[in-house]
């Protein structure tokens, strides 16, 4: 494979080399020149410009192309059958998932392991304070955009009672302290492997005038809290990815603290996730397919598309608009105020991933070709890629809090409930600890909503009408959320690279041999950090350099 030239060099080792690895095979990284200049002069250009842009097309176009066939095939009637129609989208989200595991905690014990514990410390810091500050901005924004924009008036009474029917009225409601309890139990997860596809979740269970019949389902804790109402404790479905972020950070940081001895573990979860992303990188080609048809087949089973538009638009408008301003104005400026860099080029890599959310409305199911993306098309290196993607799919949801934020105003206004200014500010506040707290899968961020709902008394019942047009503001949601998470990375490699030249040091590779080495290959480099620590005096390899050198 050509590797291009490195982008930069310090104390004569390659570190950081955008396109090296995978990029031309991908044929998202290929031609960054063609990419950004906007290119095409001759025809050339105009084909050096496609090839290079060729995956980001095709995904856009398959986004088009879904809705197009989704409308077209429900105007012209008649029968399908909607597995065997949503059978290629639903394959790409299994993909996707299978490959979240490995990804997220090999990246995460291997990026961990690759930072000193006060880079770490710092690093992590400052990305949480990002995430924290672009979250509160997204919540404000969507409180204000609500606020103005008054789309709980226009609900007509048909919706209410309609929606209301299917709703969950009399399901006994989560208490806020529960939903924070939860939080902190699967931060600890009591087992790592039920934690790969469990979660630990409490709820609430009828049991009527039998009590003394009743029994708990097998594993859960039961507590009664009145007569006829009892509390369970249960593990239920869904991968604990926050309790595996954790864990895996945490690892990390013990392999780091054990020296040399801890040398081949990382080695080898380096490897494994250096796999894992050549899997990725297949995995992309046939994400266009994927998402053809994930969205295709969304709107072919959505019953009446156009009622729901006039009863709830006003709402749908509120989101979308707010996703929009957040997305396209907001998170660039901030960008642009930090790097004083264009931020469009930016969002322009990573449009692929961006599709991709907006095909699975999952952050988790994006995160693998969010990583590739960020790191060979915006130069973001893999050690913070890696270490930072993860955490913000699991924690920094900009999407989600907005649009929770709005669904709060939206039900109080269609309830007749006046919010006052304590309201709002307790709106914000749970708003933006509530979608930390969401799941990166779709529709996380509408069963995190009842917390809010509770914290400020309006009517959970209502989360039926929003559930109702979920399946499309969830996906401008997670599309917002997973830009959240790019421009996060895009920023923290612009702190690092600026306080390297401050310096003079990197930052976060720790150098600790000053006798010139000889070159590795740029890619075997940039994967393993933590690499370049262990060589011998000649700049011999360890075996596990040489292995991969092989
Ligand atoms: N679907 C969103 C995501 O995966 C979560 C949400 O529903 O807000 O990021």
């Amino acid at each position: 494979m050509v590797v291009d030239p490195p982008k930069a060099d310090i104390k004569g080792l390659v570190t950081v080399n955008p396109t090296a690895s995978g990029g031309p095979e991908l044929g998202t990284g290929e031609d960054t020149s063609a990419t950004a200049s906007g290119c095409c002069g001759s025809w050339d250009q105009v084909r050096r410009c496609l090839r290079a842009n060729l995956l980001v097309l095709l995904t856009v176009v398959a986004v088009v192309t879904g809705v197009g066939l989704g409308l077209g095939v429900s105007a012209a009637g008649g029968t399908v059958n909607l597995a065997a129609f949503a059978f290629p989208g639903e394959l790409l989200l299994r993909l996707l998932k299978m490959i979240i595991l490995p990804l997220v905690v090999c990246s995460l014990i291997g990026g961990a392991a690759s930072l000193d514990p006060s880079a770490l410390g710092r690093v992590g810091a400052w990305a949480l304070l990002f995430f924290l500050v672009t979250t509160i901005l997204a919540s404000a924004l969507g409180v204000g955009l609500a606020l103005v924009l008054q789309p709980g008036t226009a609900v007509s009474t048909a919706v209410n009672s309609s929606v209301d029917a299917t709703g969950v009225p009399n399901a006994p409601t989560k208490e806020v302290l529960d939903s924070f309890l939860d939080l902190l139990r699967n931060i600890f997860p009591s087992s790592l492997v039920s934690a790969t596809f469990r979660s630990y979740a409490t709820s609430y269970e009828h049991i009527g005038i039998n009590a003394t019949a009743w029994k708990p389902p097998v594993g859960c804790a039961q507590r009664n809290i009145n007569a006829t109402t009892v509390q369970l404790g249960c593990e239920v479905e869904g991968m604990n990815i926050l309790g595996l972020v954790v864990f895996a950070i945490i690892f990390g940081v013990a392999l780091r603290k054990l020296g040399p001895d801890g040398e081949l573990l990382i080695c080898f979860f380096n490897s494994f996730n250096d796999a894992t992303m050549v899997l990725v990188s297949w995995i992309m080609w046939y994400a266009p397919v994927g998402i053809l048809f994930l969205v295709a087949s969304q709107i072919l089973e959505m019953e009446d598309v156009g009622q729901l538009f006039i009863d709830l638009g006003k709402y749908i408008l509120c989101c979308l608009l707010g996703h929009a301003i957040h997305g396209l104005l907001v998170l660039p400026l901030l960008y642009f105020v930090f790097t004083r860099k264009n931020p469009y080029p930016f969002l322009w890599g990573i449009m692929t991933p961006l599709a991709t959310a907006f095909g699975t409305s999952s952050s988790s199911a994006t995160l693998p070709l969010m990583m590739k993306c960020v790191e060979e098309n915006n130069g973001v290196a893999k050690h913070i890629s890696r270490f930072i993607l993860p955490i913000g799919a699991t924690v920094n949801m900009d999407g989600a809090a907005l649009f929770q934020c709005v669904a709060a105003v939206f039900i109080a206004q269609r309830n007749g409930l006046p919010l006052d200014f304590v309201k709002i500010i307790t709106i914000l506040v749970t708003a933006t600890a509530s979608s930390v707290g969401a799941a990166g899968i779709p529709a996380g961020g509408v069963l995190t909503l009842a917390i809010i709902l509770e914290a400020v008394s309006l009517p959970v019942k209502d989360i039926s009408l929003i559930l109702a047009v979920d399946w499309l503001v969830d996906r401008s949601c997670t599309v917002l959320n997973v830009e959240g998470d790019a421009f996060g990375a895009g920023l923290l490699q612009n702190y690092v690279d600026r306080t390297k030249l401050q310096n003079s040091e990197p930052e976060l590779i720790q150098v600790k041999s000053e006798v010139p080495l000889n070159p590795l290959p740029a890619t075997i480099e940039e994967g393993n950090p933590l690499l370049k620590q262990y060589r011998g005096p000649a700049g011999d390899a360890t075996s596990c350099e040489k292995e991969s050198v092989m």
